[in-house]
């Protein structure tokens, strides 16, 4: 029997187990159709049920208002970055830099009109959420990123704007209610809070899609997918049975709002220890400390027990708990299926590093 693993991986991530077991039993049989998920027809009346359950969970679990659909879509959450702007740019658009990701939604909407960047903390190694900026009244939308995966910032809140939003949360989505109503589009990558690698899902005001003028190729435009419920084309099949067991959980969970509180209370038990130990210190602004993605290096006294403490910390079961090239030290990514063990089992490797350093 091999260690128990607790898995702190940025993405692709932890899934719930109830995911992870349903999963694999539609790879044997799926649905009692007596053949595998993997080689069935998408157009089966199996899985358009699954497809169109899973749309429908996420209008429920995040209260999502008329007007509005959900699609599924290839491509990943870097795709949406120029299907976005493609879609949704006219004229001019607002963008707020908070990172690798919102870099590059920046240089993709280029490609279509003026950008306006409002305010970048890349000064910083965008170590905090730029404040007290100002959106112009004549753009397209402002654009903003609400967890940033790589920096550990995150925007837990629907900015109030004169303009209508659209957000990419590919590592914070279902770890809050949101209000819907204030996006043009939210669009999220599935990997991190929702299912295996392969699926983007965005929430579209459908109004809000015919408003540029400009030709948009069939598969990049995401009325092509409205329309068409989500079936233009054949749809990764496996990551949408992944995700519909994930947002089955929440809801069987009691949803967003749990998760939110629970995600809550792991992250804050974390960052409590980093500010106690000796050895640790976080790396970016309090008051801006995401509680998906939890960074944090070593005090400079000890910045060279650092491999060391890697060592110590897979040796007891720790997983994906090494920070990205660009900020260094530790990351421990936290999504909705960290269990709270796994964090306590964390905060007990760091308290027996530093009782024996
Ligand atoms: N946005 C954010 C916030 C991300 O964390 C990631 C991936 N980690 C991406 C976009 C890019 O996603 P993908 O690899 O699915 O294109």
């Amino acid at each position: 029997i091999g260690m128990k693993k607790h898995n702190f991986s940025a993405g692709p991530s932890i899934l719930s187990e109830y995911t992870i077991k349903n999963t694999a039993a539609a790879v044997e049989n799926f649905a009692g159709t007596g053949l595998s998920i993997l080689e069935v027809s998408h157009r089966g009346k199996e899985f358009v049920a699954v497809n169109d359950e899973a749309r429908a969970l996420i209008k429920e679990l995040l209260d999502v208002p008329a007007g509005y659909e959900v699609v599924f879509m290839g491509g990943g959450a870097s795709m949406q970055f120029c299907m976005v702007p493609y879609n949704l740019l006219n004229k001019k658009a607002s963008y707020l830099d908070t990172g690798t990701w919102a870099s590059k939604a920046i240089k993709e909407a280029k490609l279509f009109g003026e950008v306006d960047v409002v305010a970048s903390s890349k000064d910083a190694n965008y170590t905090y959420i730029p404040k007290n900026y100002k959106v112009a009244e004549d753009s397209d939308y402002f654009h903003f990123t609400s967890n940033n995966t790589i920096y550990g910032t995150e925007m837990r809140y629907d900015p109030d704007m004169k303009v209508r939003l659209v957000a990419d949360m590919s590592s914070d989505i279902f770890s809050r209610p949101i209000d819907i109503s204030k996006y043009d589009v939210i669009y999220a990558g599935a990997q991190k809070n929702l299912a295996p690698a392969g699926v983007t899902l965005a929430i579209v005001r459908v109004d809000a899609l015919e408003h540029v003028d400009r030709p948009i190729p069939t598969m990049l435009k995401y009325k092509t997918h409205v329309d068409k419920d989500s079936m233009f084309n054949t749809p990764p099949v496996l990551p949408i049975y992944s995700a519909l067991q994930t947002l089955k959980w929440y809801k069987e969970q009691g949803g967003v709002a749990v998760m939110e509180k629970k995600d809550k209370e792991n992250a804050a038990i974390l960052y409590d220890e980093i500010d106690r130990n000796k050895l640790f210190k976080g790396t970016v602004a309090v008051e801006d400390r995401s509680i998906m993605n939890v960074c944090f290096i070593m005090n400079d006294e000890y910045k060279d027990l650092e491999d060391e403490f890697s060592k110590f910390a897979s040796a007891a079961g720790m997983v994906g708990i090494k920070g990205h090239r660009s900020v260094g030290g530790f990351r421990a990514s936290l999504y909705n299926a960290m269990p709270k063990s796994s964090v306590e089992a964390l905060i007990a490797c760091m308290k027996e590093f530093e009782r024996t350093h």
